[in-house]
């Protein structure tokens, strides 16, 4: 009877997971709009149901100018917060660069990863605004813009890919210099550490912007070392693995991308770089790192301007292609 007994037990405990295990996968956002509710209401389910797919296509976004108008090479402020706000909505969820190359995949079942990359070291990028004797991140840059989006969704935090420049002209030396925007020089390593500290991905886009296929290779590896010494100086320690090409344009020698070195004539130092990620400028959205088409040293990128965010998320839902994560093991 005792026996019998836990024999019905273990058939009700065996059902239970059983049952457990066949229910579909979770299927909807934080906050997202249940099936039911959005009949009732005729509000849209914020998330369908999507299969796993780990070898469907990561977008890997890329911003230029943040500022108060759209144009080719520039988002507005209130056109990048509708971006966060539609890709939170229609299930995509970011990571970085390093987190892509080394296949640290880590969002939610159902969801799709997406980099969101912003080159050049604008200060629209990240902004200062002086507070007293400190400084706050101004709102209405991107980066003030992330992270009150991440104050409401804990995944976003620090989960964008910032490609510096140190020394370029014209305000993109380290999101601006020289009273540029109101910005001042020596900021400019505070801002580096402060994303550093934050989790956010450092990239190395040169030293200022260098047509690399220009230089000669003793030129190349110092433009990117100096880059990499530059970050160094605002965060000890902190080396960057990725790298966005200036101009979309190879050195000649590909290989000086991947390892170099630079001595420094007046103090004798040496400083060495390695790079493992290489973002191109375009080409769509990157293959799967799972799928044998993924390349890291040319991962393709996807220019956000006019109305191309919407066209390829449609076209991903449209086509079924988009990386679907499973359930975590
Ligand atoms: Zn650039």
């Amino acid at each position: 009877m005792q026996i019998a007994r836990r024999s019905a037990l273990g058939v009700v405990l065996l059902t239970t997971i059983v049952l457990c295990l066949a229910l579909p996968l979770p299927d909807r956002a934080e906050g997202a709009v249940p099936a039911d509710v959005a009949k009732a209401t005729g509000r849209q389910p914020a998330v369908p149901t999507r299969a796993p797919n780990l070898l469907g296509v990561i977008p890997v976004l890329e911003y230029h100018l943040i500022g108060d108008s759209d144009g080719r090479w520039s988002r507005s402020h209130r056109r990048f917060a509708r971006d966060l706000e539609l890709l939170h909505v229609r299930g995509y969820r970011p990571i970085t660069v390093r987190q892509l190359v080394t296949k640290r995949i880590d969002v939610a079942p159902g969801m799709t990863p997406v980099v969101i990359t912003f080159d050049d070291a604008s200060p629209g990028q990240f902004r200062f605004v002086a507070s007293g004797d400190s400084v706050l991140v101004d709102p209405t840059s991107a980066l003030g813009i992330w992270e009150a989006f991440a104050a409401k969704h804990a995944e976003w935090k620090g989960r964008a890919v910032f490609c510096v420049l140190p020394s370029a002209s014209n305000g993109h030396a380290f999101f601006g210099d020289k009273g540029i925007q109101g910005q001042r020089s020596a900021w400019r390593l505070q801002k580096v550490r402060y994303l550093a500290e934050g989790g956010y991905e450092l990239c190395n886009h040169t030293l200022w912007h260098a047509n690399l296929s220009k230089m000669s290779g003793a030129l190349v590896q110092e433009q990117i070392a100096r880059a990499q010494l530059a970050v160094d100086s605002g965060m000890a320690g902190y080396r960057m693995r990725t790298l966005a090409l200036p101009l979309g344009i190879w050195p000649k020698n590909r290989s000086l991308l991947l390892r170099g070195a630079w001595r420094d004539a007046t103090n004798g130092r040496t400083t060495a770089y390695q790079i493992d990620a290489v973002l191109r400028v375009g080409g769509g959205p990157s293959p799967s790192p799972f799928d044998t088409l993924f390349d890291p040293l040319r991962i393709p990128r996807v220019q956000v301007f006019a109305n191309e965010l919407e066209t390829l998320l449609d076209q991903l839902d449209r086509r079924g292609t988009r990386y679907v994560a499973a359930r975590r093991q």
